[in-house]
């Protein structure tokens, strides 16, 4: 059985006061949930002090992103090993919006993704098409080809560790939810791409989330489809009460 993961990313928003005050108030709302994984990603300056917060909770920490070095000469970088020292259990990585904006393509969001592992994070990986990648026909072989690069090197035994996030572009922040239908197809070939690159038991212990405009109104709706283990959300996850009924699957 494959554990769900409900996470969420809370991108640049968030000064420390304002994370705070929103962990505060989500722990009490999915202390009694069921068997999910509850994840929020806040922003890096704020994780520490959310740590405290969370502390011998249910919820567990996320950075956004790390780089793949342990330490060095590498301004404005911070590494998994120093994620894990202010109470990371996990880091997203090669979100759409960093491969959009801040150029990493698969290769470095494979370097992420090993160095990750190796500081025992779990790696959060993201992957998805374009609009324009759909409609060309196209989102098949990008998707394989950004699983193939994102995993590429890691041993399967390490497997485990790594979380595919499926997220197509189209769907993020736009409000334009993938249907339930087009979610399920996109992840059961996910799976199969994956069985492909590991092995059948290794495909099928992966937990495969998806995100995209997840709010409460449709989770309940993903979360039946076969191979949908979750949901990475971005935007409903900056209010607690409406993460919360998220992490319960509530309308
Ligand atoms: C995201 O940031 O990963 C995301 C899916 O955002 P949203 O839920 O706002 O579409």
């Amino acid at each position: 059985m494959r554990r769900p993961i409900i996470a969420g990313n809370w991108k640049m928003y968030k000064n420390t006061r304002e994370a705070v005050e929103t962990a505060a108030k989500l722990l009490p709302l999915v202390s009694s949930a069921g068997d999910v994984e509850i994840v929020i990603a806040p922003v890096f300056t704020v994780l520490g002090a959310v740590a405290k917060v969370t502390a011998g909770s249910n919820v567990r920490l996320a950075a956004q992103d790390c780089f793949w070095e342990h330490e060095g000469a590498f301004t404005g970088e911070v590494s998994p090993a120093m994620l894990t020292d202010v109470g990371c259990s996990h880091a997203i990585i090669g979100h759409s919006e960093r491969r959009q904006y801040f150029g990493e393509t698969d290769e470095t969001v494979n370097r992420k993704v090993r160095a990750a592992i190796r500081s025992g994070l779990m790696a959060i990986l993201c992957i998805g098409e374009t609009l324009a990648e759909r409609e060309s026909g196209a989102t098949f072989a990008v998707l394989e080809r950004q699983i193939k690069g994102g995993i590429a090197g890691i041993p399967i035994t390490d497997m485990d560790s790594v979380i595919i996030a499926y997220e197509p572009v189209w769907a993020i922040g736009t409000g334009k939810t993938a249907t339930d239908a087009q979610a399920q197809e996109a992840h059961a070939f996910i799976r199969a791409t994956l069985a492909s690159f590991t092995d059948q038991a290794t495909a099928a212990r992966c937990r495969i989330l998806y995100g995209g405009s997840v709010k409460p109104e449709n989770i309940r709706g993903l979360m039946i489809q076969e191979d949908i283990d979750g949901a990475l959300v971005g935007g409903a996850s900056l209010d607690s009460a409406s993460f919360a009924r998220i992490v319960g699957y509530e309308s």
